[in-house]
């Protein structure tokens, strides 16, 4: 009898399975807060994007409430057709003020503005150059886009020059970086690749999904936080972490969107957000404008928790933001660390390849806004206990 033609996929699992490394993710249960329960089991959470404690705040629910009521729950069609809602526009137009640009575009996710934009700005006659821990959907992006790729090391901003220098006959040329990275909790060197953007007459573009929120004045990002208004093309945000809704955006010039509106994929292809979520969005950047306390709070717990972890003895990686890895290297190793946490009441999820390098399995850990300082050395002593255990400590 011939083999079922997907059974090639219940082989890659048995894989998976024998090295330790089948998963499912956790469920959920109740809302998405710094204390939650999953898989039957209350827990602090260290895992969540929530960095600002919105998911489950009364001013959003109302505003969504609120959307809801009025407006109902499908926009019906994708922008470019019939789905184009005044709660959209309105939205588009608090993050320009937001992020002093001149417009931006919203899409349906941080992951579509990335591969949306980059696909439609590249196309094969074009190089772009990226960081080799850029996000997959910048790397998708650039798929998709059928330009040539240029990788540099992480961080390497003489590389990326390098590689630039090398470009120098192509078309267009876009340097491109995450402005925090999502695995490792670091910044990019955006200063210098500024420069290095300007001296070569290339485009800029940062993927701030993780700085939104967290990094600049009132959370508007890396640019911000450099203070390098005007001098990056191309931004990306996203709605989904800090802002704790859905969705993703661009900010740039009015040409750039404009071009996006026409050719962007995701915008022209797939339905635009229900209004309940845009209207969330709406009253979390504002809220974050009204309350920027909200992130002095996010930034006393991530120092807290970081130097807790560090005088406990554990390698931290290089973070500098709210995510802190706590590195193990061995993939079974990590996932030992996280199963054992969420027995000692800790979530925090474990990562491997190809989510990160192999031998740099990791715990990863995010604090927000909305733990108490009882809740993190409750999460200290968790992950001395088991850190103990393992030999990590
Ligand atoms: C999460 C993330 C995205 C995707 O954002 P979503 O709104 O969740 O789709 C893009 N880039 C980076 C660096 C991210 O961490």
């Amino acid at each position: 009898m011939s083999k079922h033609p997907l059974a090639y996929l219940d082989d890659e699992l048995n894989d998976l399975r024998e090295r330790g490394l089948f998963r499912w993710p956790r469920v959920l249960e109740g809302p998405q807060e710094a204390v939650a329960r999953y898989d039957g089991r209350e827990v602090i959470n260290l895992c969540s994007n929530n960095y600002l404690g919105l998911a489950n705040h009364p001013k959003l629910k109302a505003a969504a409430r609120r959307a809801l009521d009025d407006l109902g729950v499908g926009s019906g069609a994708v922008r470019t057709i019939a789905g184009n809602m005044a709660i959209h526009t309105q939205v588009e137009e608090e993050l320009a003020r937001f992020k002093h640009t001149e417009a931006t575009l919203l899409y349906q996710s941080g992951f579509t503005a990335n591969a949306g934009t980059v696909s439609a700005i590249l196309g094969k006659d074009d190089v772009i150059v990226s960081d080799e821990l850029n996000h997959a959907s910048i790397i998708d992006g650039g798929r998709l886009s059928g330009a040539a790729k240029k990788i540099y090391p992480h961080k390497d901003v003489a590389a990326a020059r390098a590689l630039l220098e090398e470009s120098r006959g192509a078309r267009h040329v876009l340097l491109i970086t995450d402005g925090v990275f999502s695995m490792d909790g670091d910044i990019a060197p955006l200063p210098g690749l500024v420069a290095l953007a300007e001296e070569f007459n290339v485009i800029m573009m940062v993927d701030d999904a993780h700085a939104s929120g967290v990094l600049g004045r009132a959370g508007r990002g890396t640019v911000d936080h450099f203070n390098l208004h005007g001098r990056v093309h191309v931004q990306v945000g996203t709605l989904s972490k800090a802002f704790a809704c859905q969705g993703g955006y661009v900010a740039g010039s009015r040409t750039l969107v404009d071009y996006l509106i026409h050719r962007a994929r995701p915008l022209l292809f797939s339905t635009s957000h229900p209004p309940s979520v845009a209207a969330t969005a709406l009253a979390a950047v504002r809220l974050v404008q009204q309350e920027p306390e909200i992130i002095e709070r996010l930034w006393e717990n991530t120092r807290f928790f970081k130097q807790g972890l560090k005088q406990l003895g554990f390698n931290t990686g290089s973070s500098e933001t709210p995510i802190t890895p706590v590195i193990a290297g061995d993939e079974q190793l990590a996932m030992e660390l996280s199963d054992r946490l969420f027995t000692n009441g800790v979530f925090a999820l474990g990562i491997a390849f190809p989510t990160v390098p192999r031998g740099k399995a990791r715990v990863r850990t995010i604090v927000t806004a909305g733990h108490t300082n009882a809740h993190l050395r409750r999460a200290l002593d968790a992950f001395e206990k088991v850190g103990k255990e393992l030999k990590l400590i």
